[in-house]
């Protein structure tokens, strides 16, 4: 029943979804739950789980439900606020472990705190400048790096403005972003989860998408040490050619990642002078 449910609201795996939210509530894994498909939940958890399912039908993001979602081997805490880590994300870590190993970085736009959570995990010898500007968000990083004890490493920045982040005086290692890159006109047309649910701060990049590439990309030609890198998550190649043309003079292209769709995904910049 409550896989008709969600399945009616468009939902496209709802026996899978409807299997994930009862293994959340009862803690048995979905072998479990089929090895024994009798089994009945208890009376308290049948109006907490006809609510998940409501919402779920509502295209509330099923991460947001559960409360959680994988992000490389961390599981993250994430709800309304932040955006969901996307496992196209996980690429720019991957990418970061060629060129990062000790230091500081920046995490720009942390959202979740799920780059910042995952670089610093991957490099003991690291420290992170984790900046945010939207409230809500910040509070989601907050627990996520407390929950991996990663806090004490970890400065969290609340601003949009980069000229107030204190940055250390040699410069950074490394400053990694996912910033907002949809442009505007394009959020209406994206899945009801995402444009219904997700923080329009975390994925509107203005009228081509590019606005805070345009605010990111100089200010880390200041604040990157010559040899530094800015690894940026993008949206496709035009992004990409547009990007370059910003930065050429002080940058040049280390590597452009594709996603397993494809698409132009990760753009890996060397500042100059090394
Ligand atoms: N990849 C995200 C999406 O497709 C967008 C994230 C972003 O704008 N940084 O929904």
């Amino acid at each position: 029943m409550a896989a008709r449910e969600i399945g009616a609201a468009g939902i496209e795996r709802p026996w899978y979804e409807a299997d994930l939210i009862i293994s959340s509530l009862t803690g048995y894994d979905r072998s479990r739950l089929h090895a024994d498909p009798h089994k009945t939940l208890s009376d308290e958890m049948v109006p907490i789980f006809l609510e998940a399912i409501s919402r779920r039908a509502e295209r509330e993001p099923l991460q947001y439900i559960l409360g959680n979602c994988r992000f490389m081997d961390l599981t993250l805490a994430v709800g309304p606020g932040c955006l969901i880590p996307r496992p196209e994300t996980e690429l720019l870590v991957i990418e970061s472990r060629k060129h990062f190993r000790r230091g500081v970085f920046l995490d720009w736009g942390t959202g979740s705190g799920c780059l910042a959570a995952a670089i610093l995990q991957d490099n003991p010898e690291s420290r992170c400048i984790a900046v945010e500007k939207e409230p809500k968000a910040i509070m989601w990083a907050w627990k996520n790096l407390k929950n991996s004890v990663l806090l004490g490493r970890c400065l969290l920045w609340h601003s949009g403005d980069p000229g107030r982040v204190p940055v250390p005086g040699p410069g950074l290692e490394m400053i990694v972003a996912n910033p907002p890159y949809i442009p505007s006109g394009e959020i209406p047309g994206l899945m009801p989860e995402v444009s219904m649910f997700e923080p329009s701060s975390a994925l509107d990049g203005g009228l081509d998408g590019l606005d805070f590439y345009r605010l990111l990309v100089p200010w880390s030609a200041e604040v990157l040490r010559p040899g530094g890198v800015l690894i940026l998550e993008i949206g496709d190649d035009g992004q990409a050619r547009e990007i370059e043309t910003i930065c050429s003079r002080v940058f040049s292209v280390e590597s452009l990642v594709r996603d397993l769709q494809g698409i132009s995904r990760i753009l890996v910049l060397k500042k100059h002078g090394f």
